[in-house]
């Protein structure tokens, strides 16, 4: 049994196809998509559409949240207000279907998704440290919470003897005595200086937990935002992933 979880394909198709790919390599049985479909980039139907046949479970990102609004969204940076902005221009109506029945949290077992946090989640905070990471944790009561949000790879762990601290994005492999919280890194728009592909790997059986990063066609999905007028910034930062 292997389980795929990811975030944060923000209408990146050539990421989403090539992540997709690597899915039938690794033998994925089940995959869990956790928000922020839409924004940034040029594919937004396309890449609903294939989250839709890809997954079981799907969450709402504070993007896929915005673009559902009539107005604003005047809590995000100016690249991504005109993404949004764009976005609902460009979306049709399956994909905008496909967009309404995301829901903010679910549980699977013993594994809590959210896409920002477990505290307050239509808030969309960020966890970014041991501070914010030890306020999550005591919102779910669950072994592990799988987030997106910050699009950075990371892993917080509640131990006995410590009861938050961050531990390397690497192989992982998830103690009975412990609770986690794990960013499972963004497929459409890496922040972490590596700009391949991100999403986590996880065997519920064995508790092992790998993240998996995929090369895709960036410059195909630079020339799609070019042809649409996206934001040159937001072109530009897919090569350098930051
Ligand atoms: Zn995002």
């Amino acid at each position: 049994m292997s389980w795929a979880i990811f975030s944060d394909v923000h209408g990146n198709l050539e990421a989403l196809e090539a992540v997709a790919e690597d899915f039938g390599r690794r033998g994925i049985t089940r995959a869990f998509f956790i928000g922020d479909a839409v924004g940034y980039g040029p594919s937004p139907n396309e890449c609903l559409k294939m989250i839709a046949e890809l997954t079981t479970v799907r969450l709402m990102g504070n993007h896929d949240h915005a673009v559902l609004q009539e107005n604003g969204p005047e809590e995000f940076n100016k690249h991504a207000q005109a993404a949004i902005r764009w976005t609902r221009t460009a979306l049709n109506a399956e994909a905008r279907q496909i967009l309404h029945s995301f829901t903010m949290s679910q549980t699977v077992g013993q594994h809590h998704l959210v896409h920002a946090s477990p505290l307050r989640p239509q808030h969309w905070d960020y966890i970014l440290d041991q501070l914010t990471a030890l306020a999550a944790l005591k919102n779910f009561s669950e072994w592990v919470c799988f987030v997106g949000h910050t699009h950075q790879p990371r892993i917080f762990q509640e131990a006995k003897d410590s009861p938050c601290s961050e531990l390397p994005a690497a192989d992982l492999h998830i103690k009975d005595d412990a609770r986690y919280i794990i960013n499972v890194g963004s497929v459409g728009q890496p922040r972490d200086g590596d700009p391949r592909a991100c999403y986590a790997v996880y065997d519920p059986e064995r508790q092992q937990l790998t993240y998996a990063r995929v090369p895709y066609d960036i410059e195909k999905t630079q020339d799609k935002m070019r042809a649409v007028g996206l934001p040159e910034f937001l072109i530009d930062r897919l090569e350098t992933g930051h």
